[in-house]
């Protein structure tokens, strides 16, 4: 009785554990969605580069690169998606990093199209 209990209580963690031991993306986040949402953002034709990974059993980073043609630093506009990623998606340390999508200087992590 007292190992099931146990067991019971250690099975989440254990799981939780080892999703992050293999980096896995948190089971309550859709990539797919957070991708759409970044990619509604005024001013954004393009992301690539989008990891999203837990920190540890509460703690969920993402960084991200966003094809921005008007290449302006936009500090509201990472306020926005900092508070927007938290809000919608839970999660709370983000780096993003903006591109102009120059096909001169094309970035390495960006697919083929894209550049
Ligand atoms: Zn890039």
């Amino acid at each position: 009785m007292v190992t099931v209990i146990i067991g019971i209580g250690t099975w989440s963690l254990l799981r939780e554990s080892l999703s992050l031991a293999l980096d896995a993306v948190p089971a309550n986040i859709h990539p797919a969605k957070v991708e759409a949402y970044l990619a509604s953002l005024p001013g954004i034709e393009a992301v690539h580069d989008l990891h999203i990974w837990a920190m540890s059993t509460t703690e969920i980073a993402l960084t991200v690169h966003l094809i921005k043609p008007d290449a302006v630093i936009d500090d509201l506009l990472l306020v926005q998606i900092n508070n927007e990623l938290r809000e919608l998606f839970g999660i709370q340390h983000t780096t993003v990093q903006f591109e102009r999508g120059d096909t001169s200087h094309p970035c390495k992590q960006a697919p083929a199209e894209v550049v």
